[in-house]
């Protein structure tokens, strides 16, 4: 702050008066500053949240769904709405997935004068052309990497090198996930031969991406009850020692697993498509999909028990 642009008011009261006025706003601009340094972001489920965390600050990250629960039927409390209109950034997976958010989401885009910044995966996957059928956005590397590219920008630093810093975690998160990518490839194509069931049908980009295919899943979305006849043709490809491994998830019971599976002896394993037991780290959301790949092979490889 200078004041030297008003030599003739040197030494005056009006000068004291002059300065605190010119002051004030630097005042009230800094403490501003500072109260943006502690920006929570809020964040839809965990998976996206494993995603921000890698370039933004994760105690600064609140997830509103909690773990052990699926997004696919949550209904919010009332301590969420509070969180919801309180929040400026809010990251998503859009309405299909996540319809509880999609009337607050729809709102803020009518309402000109928002405060509220929404970040919808799903949309972003779309204008990126890598929409397919399967809700589950967050497990396609490609937009992690574009997300992960916009979080860094909503990084709440004030110093150039905490910006600076939130660009490079961002770039090393896309050379490391890409090159996990690239050898969970390489790990699972000598296993391509072996079929394997999922619970739920959660993980098409994630497959897509390390070129790998399920032979089945027991539904595609667990408020649906599969069809006797999908039953079957499952219990059969089981019983023509198609399948060598069943991968169950730990939101859902393994009964309907149980009924099919019934009297033959198949590896199991279990993904979570929802990394309920991650916590947020700047490598969990890699650590969590290379922990992925190790079931995977893991179950394709071993032997019935
Ligand atoms: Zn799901």
């Amino acid at each position: 702050m200078t004041i030297t642009a008003y030599p003739s008011l040197e030494n005056t009261p009006m000068k004291l008066l002059l300065s605190l006025v010119l002051i004030l706003p630097t005042l009230l601009a800094t403490s501003l500053y500072s109260s943006a340094a502690e920006a929570r972001i809020l964040v839809s489920n965990k998976p996206l949240a494993l995603i921000a965390a890698a370039t933004y600050p994760a105690e600064q990250i609140d997830i509103l769904v909690p773990d052990g629960m699926s997004p696919h039927d949550y209904s919010l409390r009332p301590s969420d709405i509070g969180k919801i209109r309180q929040a400026e950034k809010i990251l998503w997976a859009g309405d299909h997935v996540e319809p509880f958010l999609a009337k607050f989401a729809a709102e803020a885009s009518d309402t000109e004068e928002s405060k509220t910044e929404w970040l919808d995966a799903t949309e972003l996957m779309q204008e990126m052309k890598l929409y397919g059928s399967d809700p589950h956005v967050w497990l396609s590397p490609e937009l992690a990497i574009a997300i992960s590219e916009r979080i860094a920008a909503w990084n709440p630093a004030v110093k150039e090198a905490d910006i600076a810093q939130a660009k490079k975690d961002h770039q090393v998160f896309a050379t490391e996930l890409t090159n996990l990518v690239a050898s969970s490839k390489a790990q699972l194509a000598p296993l391509k031969g072996s079929g394997f069931f999922v619970f739920h049908q959660a993980y098409d980009y994630w497959f897509q991406a390390i070129d790998i295919e399920q032979l089945g899943a027991f539904t595609l979305s667990p408020e649906r009850k599969p069809g006797v006849r999908h039953i079957q043709t499952m219990r059969n490809q089981l019983q023509n020692n198609e399948v060598s491994c069943i991968l169950s998830e730990p939101q859902f019971s393994p009964a309907l697993i149980n009924t099919v599976v019934n009297g033959l002896t198949i590896n199991q394993g279990e993904l979570d498509p929802l990394a309920g037991s991650s916590v947020l780290t700047k490598s969990a959301y890699i650590d969590w999909l290379s922990d992925m790949t190790n079931t995977l092979a893991r179950c394709l490889k071993s032997e019935p028990k």
